[in-house]
């Protein structure tokens, strides 16, 4: 099966063919200077007919486009629940219209987090298993679950994708998304600039010479033997461990595959999380494998194929 594929981040859309497990054709489009998803959409159309026209399909010829979208949806009618900060247009917009009128082909739109473990599970770090929860680390914790070999979505299309807002500090820093303490908030590189500044002895450590505080600012500070970096760092890698038991807790899988940025940084970080989870997590069963992600930034691509063919 041959299938278009868009994974919409938050400044750019990359955007593909894929035919089972390869991706034919790739084109990554900025959205910098786009207005909303409304004024991205032409964009990525066009792309799309690019990237058709170099693998040698006409677009008409793919069995449909499996859109990944950063926020919540519903997956039954292909229109946007809920945004974060982006895309804030996109509930008003008929996407399923859209992709009929400029590609030729059926919209199946999902969750993008939902869409890279399909993708790691067709083809990457969880192919062969039915019972799967990703974890993405970066700028945002994300996160999704398959169990029994269903991408596991909920009444309301939100189950298993909010796991980075699993509470990891109930007396901890406030969140985005109006919680207290969430995995998010005590360790993703959007809220580590606060986290650095509150930890003790901050405006002494060399962290506070960097103009950007990132995980890679503090994971090289800490190798080189920062004691601010180095607390810093410990922390995070127990937020995330803390929620890696509580997500194996929440819906019992096999594999937990973890991806995202923080993982270029160094070999720590899967070590850690996986030696918290075979401490900590009660599965009499046996033990969670814990893997790295296979695919980056193409996993949501990769899910296009089993999404389109999903029943
Ligand atoms: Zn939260």
């Amino acid at each position: 099966m041959r299938a278009l594929a868009v994974d919409l981040g938050g400044s750019h859309a990359s955007c593909a063919v894929v035919a089972d497990r390869d991706v034919v054709a790739r084109e990554t489009v900025s959205l910098e200077a786009a207005r909303g998803l409304a004024g991205a959409l032409p964009a990525i159309a066009e792309a799309l007919l690019r990237v058709a026209a170099r693998a040698g399909v006409a677009a008409g010829e793919c069995a449909g486009l499996a859109f990944g979208f950063c926020g919540l949806v519903d997956s039954s009618t292909g229109r946007v629940l809920s945004t974060n900060a982006k895309y804030d247009d996109a509930p008003g917009l008929d996407l399923p219209g859209w992709c009929r009128a400029a590609l030729g082909v059926p919209l199946r739109l999902e969750n993008d987090a939902r869409l890279a473990l399909l993708g790691e599970r067709h083809a990457g770090a969880a192919r062969g298993f039915d019972d799967v929860v990703m974890v993405t680390l970066g700028t945002g914790i994300g996160g999704s679950a398959m169990i029994g070999g269903r991408l596991l979505r909920g009444k309301h299309f939100q189950a298993g994708v909010l796991g980075g807002h699993l509470v990891a500090d109930f007396e901890g820093r406030p969140c985005t998304c109006g919680g207290v303490g969430c995995v998010e908030a005590e360790a993703s590189t959007w809220a580590l600039p606060g986290i650095c500044r509150a930890m003790p002895g901050y405006a002494t450590s060399a962290l506070a010479r960097h103009e950007r505080l990132d995980f890679e600012a503090v994971f090289g500070e800490a190798a080189a033997g920062d004691a601010v970096a180095t607390a810093v760092r410990d922390r995070c890698l127990r937020v995330w461990a803390a929620g890696a038991v509580a997500m194996v807790h929440a819906w019992d899988p096999e594999v937990l595959v973890i991806g995202g940025g923080v993982m270029r940084e160094g070999g720590a970080v899967l070590p850690a999380i996986e030696a918290h989870v075979h401490a900590h997590a009660w599965t009499p069963w046996g033990q969670v494998a814990v893997r790295a992600a296979a695919l980056g930034e193409r996993a949501a691509l990769l899910g296009a194929v089993p999404l389109l063919q999903e029943r």
